[in-house]
């Protein structure tokens, strides 16, 4: 055996240990999308044509298939519509203030919309397998009864065409954004609703989350010649359309271009288009084409998107390292929509920005690449997973890049903490288990999905230590990518990386609102004693001065562990002692610990990641 045969065999042993997190018997759907695009850029409207080939992988025949219209959310008397006239903060970007600056009346931004405004997707001709098929349309979804089943394992080819009309810009897609964009193309197929080991996932659109099952995409999007287009996937003719190759020669038909892309194994193909776009690229280092597509705003804007392309690039280089190698050969970033938002190999973002909210946004979408697109999380279920996960590896990169010199901090998501710690003291905190779509208010949702969510990943490594934490996440890459993962999976991977039960953490931080309170309630010459003042069993680090200037860790793990995290490598931790005590269990409230020298100082958590609501009884001076 050479040495390359050598490596190439160890690699399989590692690669074969590893996989035995993976779930026997799972499945997923597949689909695979063929759309012809013609648009009618003055009136805002496209027809489609769409050849979709759908793959049953359940194990059992499906009689019916169900399709997400989403632009129909964009009508007044929507089931979005109505979420907006009635959720307690509504998105200011989706509301209108009829009144007076004194005296605000903010009504819903789709109840004014006129029928020339308003968005839809109007199904014209649907057959499976060639054959009529009868179709029932409820707001943004289409229920298809089918003349007969799909067998497992079968392959049914469905053949549609519709036509759209691109709604107002109210919420991610739309028409003339308020940077100007005139089309932000999301959400705008009709897509196949997901299918898994939990049923059917039929979430009408009221301005949240999303799930779709893997497949190919090849789009073909006919327009007015002097338009530019940012999409998902890889465009196959650049040679042929405005913006990408220097030496392309448009080539027109009826004053129109026809922009084909190709892209594999993603879930959500989006794309916007502006006659005033440029387009500006760079490579990573493992070989990533990463693209722009803005509108130039001026010498500062314009430099900002530079900027932000090159940092871009470096943070996919980071996450590659981190996270796992990005899969895909292109990321776009395209100017669009009225935020950021995530999709197949590319993003929307407003791009009229400061270049740190710009690189901010862009990191945050980008990483999504991972926490949503490379495995399907389903957000509408497990908001948090991806929203999270993703709050968390944007913020690594951005410490990354941003403090190269002072290196990262002890705690890289205290900010997410500090809101987590907000919210769980107001009283708009649900469980995180919570559906998406059903949060009493956006606040609760969103520090909950993004900070909470971002708490649990960064505390999960106080757990089982923070190098066990990095490898948990290359392992999850290995099984999970181009996979639906639910949390649990992630857990899993976790326990069998770490030795580390966690069926207790995860449980109570999800499921449940329990807070974290620990305090130091007594410290003697002889014992230190700490007490769980909270319904919620944590390990605990605590370092204890003495009166010497000694340093000593002291580490208790908690008994459901059935195991303890090594010791980790932090700046202030160097030169200390560290003891590891005998466990404790969440049925005793207090824990007492023999100390031999006389005590200066007792601190709980020195690394603050324990998710303590209430800190101010961690220390105890002497
Ligand atoms: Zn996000």
């Amino acid at each position: 055996m050479n040495r390359y045969f050598f490596l190439l065999f160890i690699a399989i042993v590692i690669t074969t240990l590893r996989v035995s997190a993976q779930r026997k018997g799972y499945w997923q759907q597949k689909v695979d999308y063929k759309m012809y695009i013609d648009v009618d850029e003055k009136a805002y409207q496209y027809t489609g044509k769409m050849t979709l080939k759908y793959t049953n992988n359940s194990g059992r025949p499906l009689s019916k298939v169900y399709f997400h219209l989403y632009f129909n959310a964009f009508q007044p008397g929507s089931m979005m519509d109505y979420r907006l006239a009635h959720i307690a903060d509504p998105d200011k970007r989706m509301i209108v203030n009829t009144g007076t600056e004194e005296k605000p009346v903010w009504i819903s931004k789709i109840a004014s919309l006129t029928p020339e405004q308003i968005g839809y997707q109007k199904i014209e001709i649907l057959t499976y397998n060639g054959l009529n098929t009868s179709f029932k349309v409820d707001g943004t979804l289409m229920e298809v009864t089918l003349p007969h089943p799909i067998g497992d394992g079968d392959e049914a080819v469905f053949e549609m065409t519709w036509r759209a009309q691109v709604p107002e810009q109210i919420r991610r897609s739309g028409r003339n954004s308020q940077e100007g964009v005139a089309l932000s193309m999301a959400q705008w197929y009709p897509k196949m609703a997901h299918f898994d080991e939990f049923g059917w996932h039929l979430d009408e659109y009221i301005a949240r989350e999303f799930i779709a099952p893997f497949g190919d995409f090849d789009v073909t999007i006919n327009i007015h010649k002097d338009y530019v287009i940012g999409a998902s996937g890889v465009l196959q003719n650049p040679q042929a359309v405005k913006g990408y190759d220097k030496r392309a020669k448009v080539q027109a038909t009826n004053n129109k271009v026809s922009w084909h892309y190709i892209a594999k194994n993603i879930h959500d193909f989006a794309w916007a288009a502006d006659p005033k776009f440029v387009v500006d690229s760079a490579k990573t280092e493992r070989g990533v084409s990463i693209y722009t597509v803005f509108i130039p705003l001026g010498k500062e804007n314009t430099s900002n998107w530079k900027q932000a392309l090159g940092l871009a690039t470096e943070f996919f280089d980071f996450c590659a390292t981190r996270f796992g190698p990005y899969p895909w050969p292109t990321y776009t970033i395209v100017q669009g929509g009225d935020g950021g938002m995530e999709y197949g190999t590319a993003t929307l973002v407003t791009g009229n920005r400061n270049i740190r909210s710009l690189v901010g946004v862009i990191f945050h979408e980008a990483a999504h690449s991972w926490y949503q697109q490379l495995f399907g999380i389903n957000e509408t279920v497990d908001e948090w997973f991806d929203e999270g996960f993703t709050s968390y590896v944007a913020e690594l990169g951005m410490q990354h890049l941003f403090h190269k010199k002072g290196g990262v901090a002890t705690n890289p998501t205290i900010d997410a903490y500090r809101a987590y710690y907000k919210l769980a003291l107001s009283d708009k905190e649900e469980p995180m288990s919570l559906l998406a779509d059903y949060y009493h208010t956006n606040y609760g949702y969103s520090n909950e999905a993004y900070n909470k969510g971002a708490v649990l990943v960064e505390q999960l490594g106080y757990i089982i230590g923070r190098e066990n934490l990095e490898q948990t996440f290359l392992t999850f890459y290995d099984l999970w990518k181009f996979k639906h993962p639910t949390p649990n999976d992630f857990k899993r991977v976790a326990e069998e990386v770490s030795g580390i039960n966690l069926k207790w953490y995860f449980n109570l931080f999800i499921n449940t609102t329990r807070k974290i309170d620990y305090a130091v309630t007594d410290v003697t010459d002889s014992a230190i004693t700490i007490t769980n003042k909270s319904n919620f069993p944590m390990p605990l680090d605590v370092l204890v001065e003495y009166a010497d200037g000694s340093k000593e860790l002291f580490y208790i793990p908690l008994r459901e562990m059935r195991g303890e995290k090594p010791a980790e490598n932090y700046t202030l931790y160097e030169g200390v002692k560290r003891t590891t005590l005998e466990d404790w269990f969440w049925t005793k409230p207090t824990y007492t610990f023999p100390v031999r020298k006389k005590v200066s100082r007792v601190q709980l958590d020195p690394t603050q990641r324990l998710a303590d609501v209430e800190s101010g009884n961690n220390a105890y001076e002497r």
